[in-house]
């Protein structure tokens, strides 16, 4: 394998000399970067990670004239984006062709940059080239206009959280230690079609006026609207003005502080210009923290379970770790609700497998999986109910869930509910063997009886051959079957991926079978079983 040493060779043999070490033991190294398309050739700094696991940093040490500080992929001390960080894996056991590599890339980048291309890559970087204070969006709705700034403080830190449902926000902003001050700031949404990017001239805009000849460019549209805003709020004597503009690539926005004693001169451009246009504006992050947005963040525009009414019945080992992957998939959001049924204790027995841990022993499960997932999702509906799910109401439902893994009110449940509501049940098969998942959605399709039926019969096994029988557990503390909390984690993360797909409309397969036992061969592969004929609940 090539040593450091070799590298610094290759990197001498194209012109490069070593010139010491970075503050973080990076080799130094200065030479040319020519880009084949271009007369200029630029004295570059390159520095090499000595554990090549991480990309050469590779800068211009002189920026090429004419150029402006807002160009793609070029940073403000000549640092060049050459490679997004996680596009490529650099090969630690070829050195000297990957650094080498980086460099011709890094002169091709700068070719382009100088003919003035890449522009449309300033659209992907403009957070790069946007970056002011923090404020916090929780806007779920449509409505342009005004909108609600709730201004959160901790001790002397304060954080502007902008919204369009105070209680919803209040929850949140309590949640990560806020406490909501009666102060407020003007707030306005504006929509623009335009994806932003910096102009290639005077970057960043420092005054309205800057601000607006920019928007001009991207979104007259949007530029009219913001001077109207800014304009209704000089006129309103607030003290300043939030705007946040939404593109269809993020939301960006910006403040501004209405200067009541002094406005800055005009200048000969702006003689007779709305003297607003002198204002100085502050750039803003806007940081999302809307539901929809962290539940689809991961999956962009799949579906989530937002805005749909769920029970789960069970909150043991799996009801508890699915009732939380169901919070981080959107359930309890956006007008929807999660309901939470058991009226179990949470015991010493139960911790090394359950979501919950050991400061909620003794809680009813139910009330204390709620209380937890309020502290993951605080703006989430989440109901409890305590109780025996024979006596519960339960009220309309788009899905029950039934998470007990116990067979008897499995088929208590499906007698109770089958008929309007979609059912679908998990479970863990033997000790830990396989996890199942069946969902019933229509009367033609097996219920979890049916399921019982067959298998009595022999047919639609998880496995070939008998399940384990394996007990454990002695005296007044009762049996219990011996699994560990992986098994657990696998049913929930198949009765959350069959969740999510019903929620997209898919029903299919509705019988779904993950072997665990390595030693048992899978007996029925994904299907969609029609009725049992001996099922007395799908008799019609
Ligand atoms: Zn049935």
């Amino acid at each position: 394998m090539p040593t450091v040493e070799d590298v610094v060779e290759a990197f001498k043999q194209r012109g490069f000399a070593f010139v010491g070490m970075a503050s973080d033991g990076w080799l130094r190294l200065n030479g040319p970067l020519r880009p084949q398309t271009s007369a200029f050739e630029g004295p570059c700094e390159v520095q090499l990670d000595p554990s090549f696991v991480d990309l050469p940093r590779i800068r211009l040490l002189k920026i090429p004239p004419g150029l402006s500080s807002a160009v793609p992929h070029l940073g403000a001390d000549g640092g060049l984006c050459y490679l997004a960080k996680g596009a490529v894996t650099l090969d630690i056991y070829d050195p000297i062709g990957q650094s080498l590599a980086c460099v011709e890339r890094a002169a091709w980048v700068l070719g382009r940059i100088l003919k003035g291309e890449m522009i449309e890559d300033l659209e992907e970087e403009f957070f790069a080239y946007w970056q002011g204070l923090y404020c916090l969006a929780d806007i779920e709705g449509d409505s342009l206009g005004k909108q609600s700034c709730l201004v959160g403080a901790v001790g002397e830190d304060m954080m502007w959280f902008i919204t369009d449902d105070v209680d919803r926000t209040n929850r949140k902003l309590n949640a990560l230690g806020y406490k909501t001050t009666n102060k407020t700031i003007l707030t306005y949404r504006i929509r623009t079609s335009a994806k932003p990017r910096p102009l290639q001239g005077r970057w960043p805009p420092e005054t309205l006026g800057e601000v607006l000849a920019w928007q001009g460019v991207l979104d007259s549209r949007c530029r009219r609207k913001i001077h109207e805003r800014v304009t209704e709020g000089d006129k309103s004597k607030t003290q300043g003005v939030l705007i946040l503009i939404e593109s269809p690539l993020l939301t960006y926005g910006f403040g501004v502080l209405y200067d009541r004693e002094y406005r800055f001169p005009t200048t000969k451009l702006t003689v007779g210009a709305d003297p607003i246009f002198g204002l100085k504006v502050i750039p803003l992050s806007v940081v999302r923290i809307d539901d929809r947005y962290l539940a689809q963040r991961n999956m962009p525009g799949a579906a989530t379970l937002a805005g749909k009414h769920l029970t789960v019945v069970g909150c043991g080992t799996i009801g508890g770790h699915l009732a939380d992957m169901l919070i981080k998939a959107g359930a309890g959001t956006c007008g929807g609700r999660l309901t939470l049924v058991d009226f179990d204790c949470l015991l010493p027995q139960n911790i090394g497998r359950h979501r919950l841990g050991f400061t909620d022993l003794l809680s009813n499960k139910a009330e204390a999986m709620a209380r937890e997932l309020l502290r993951v999702a605080p703006s989430a509906d989440i109901r409890a109910l305590p109780v025996d799910v024979r006596r519960a109401n339960l009220g309309k439902l788009d899905l029950l869930i039934d998470a007990t893994g116990e067979q008897a009110l499995g088929h208590w449940l499906a007698s109770r509910y089958l008929r309007p509501t979609p059912m679908m049940s998990v479970w863990i098969e033997g000790p830990g063997t396989a996890v199942r998942a069946l969902l019933r959605t229509g009367a033609s399709r097996a219920c979890h009886r049916c399921l019982w039926h067959s298998n009595k019969r022999g047919e639609l096994l998880s496995i070939v051959g008998p399940l384990p029988q394996i007990l454990a557990g002695h005296g007044c503390e009762g049996l219990y079957v011996p699994f560990p909390a992986s098994v657990s984690l696998h049913a929930a993360t198949l009765g959350t991926e069959m969740a999510l797909d019903w929620a997209k409309g898919d029903f299919s397969p509705a019988l779904r079978t993950r072997l665990l036992d390595r030693a048992k061969m899978f007996a029925t592969a994904d299907c969609d079983p029609p009725t049992d004929p001996e099922c007395p609940l799908c008799i019609s």
